[in-house]
């Protein structure tokens, strides 16, 4: 993945950003020519596999245990519920899916296995997975990379500088470090932010600066626009002006040329004419479905629409990268050889003649 060498400052960033719109978009588009097919955009589904109850405590979240938001807390989703979504969601012509868990971090324990399982099985059914699970380790994004995920996400969410207004239970240097263990895991990343969260130009600007200081940057960029929920310290935050994701997803296409820009949460509150431009500007996929993990979301059946009148049509799974394999994972193997001479030791128990003793 390469970063545009025009725009790899603080000051040519935010002149970007600030340039007269159309003249934006109009560049934005020329660059998204040259580095991708502009009729394709991918479709891509989200689910929330574990839903609810989480220690953290990002400031836009209904989904922290802290606020009050009425969200209803799940327990881990089976594999097979997922594998349902996963069919529903690939009839409705998602490539790929994106299973969310509302952890802090990833725990080597039963659920995770579970997890190795559902990225096993939606793989195995051609769809590209991605996970976002909070901080993994390198260990721990090695199984998933061996069990066949295409790619993990976890955002930066804002600039360095802001992102302290927003999240203080872990700190901006631990994304970071996730974000690092996945690359060296060999899994494709995702990560990008969220606009509207009362954040300044400069910190929208930050944000980019984050990826443009990595090695590598990531491989996809969803750009999310703030759905400030009741009960949340952001639920006064007003709604942001159109012509500030369409900005956003400009200034991303062009600094990210090879990346894949992704047009995220808030389009329930985008016109089509809005969201076109967002693709003329470089938007390479968005989220279908009707929820986003727990936020609302345009139905399959509207974007079915969209694409049909703006003349645009899904992108293919692994057009952007070879397809994982899946391989059988070590420890969920050593636990059921181990669950199978257990149950082999107690029936041979049960078999044993009862020794009595002829005195
Ligand atoms: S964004 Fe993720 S880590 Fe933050 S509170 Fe929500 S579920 Fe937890």
């Amino acid at each position: 993945m390469k970063v545009n060498p025009n725009y790899n400052t603080k000051e040519t960033l935010l002149a970007l950003y600030n340039k007269p719109l159309l003249e934006l978009v109009f560049e934005a588009a020329t660059i998204h020519r040259q580095y991708h097919n502009p009729r394709e955009v991918q479709m891509s589904s989200l689910i929330s596999i574990k839903t609810g109850g989480c220690s953290e405590d990002c400031g836009y979240c209904p989904q922290a245990a802290r606020y009050n938001t009425g969200l209803e807390a799940h327990k881990l989703m089976t594999v097979d519920s997922v594998v349902e979504q996963a069919k529903n969601a690939k009839a409705n012509g998602s490539s790929r899916l994106c299973m969310g868990a509302a952890w802090r971090e990833v725990r080597d324990n039963k659920d995770f296995d579970t997890v190795v399982e559902m990225v096993q099985a939606v793989n195995n059914m051609d769809m590209e997975v991605c996970c976002t699970l909070g901080m993994l380790t390198e260990e721990q994004a090695q199984r998933l990379k061996n069990a066949g995920l295409f790619a993990y996400n976890h955002n930066l969410d804002s600039s360095k500088e802001f992102y302290k207004d927003i999240i203080s239970t872990r700190e901006y240097e631990d994304r970071l470090n996730t974000i690092e263990n996945a690359r060296k895991a060999g899994i494709t990343v995702c990560s990008g932010g969220i606009i509207g969260m009362g954040e300044a130009v400069e910190d929208r600007v930050g944000l980019l600066l984050s990826y443009m200081e990595m090695e590598t940057p990531p491989d996809s960029i969803p750009i999310n626009a703030l759905v400030a929920i009741e009960g949340t310290p952001l639920e006064q935050q007003k709604p942001i002006e159109q012509w500030e994701l369409i900005r956003m997803v400009a200034t991303t296409r062009i600094a990210f040329p090879e990346s894949v820009v992704r047009l995220s949460a808030g389009r329930t509150k985008m016109s089509m004419e809005a969201q076109a431009l967002c693709f003329f500007a470089g938007a390479g996929s968005i989220f279908a479905g009707d929820k986003l993990l727990t936020t609302p979301n345009p139905e399959f059946n509207e974007d079915k629409e969209m694409f049909d009148i703006l003349g645009l049509v899904s992108k293919e799974a692994f057009a952007d990268g070879e397809k994982p394999v899946s391989h059988p994972d070590p420890i969920i193997e050593a636990k059921k050889a181990k669950a199978v001479a257990r149950e082999k030791e107690l029936e041979e128990a049960s078999f044993q003649p009862r020794k009595v003793t002829i005195e």
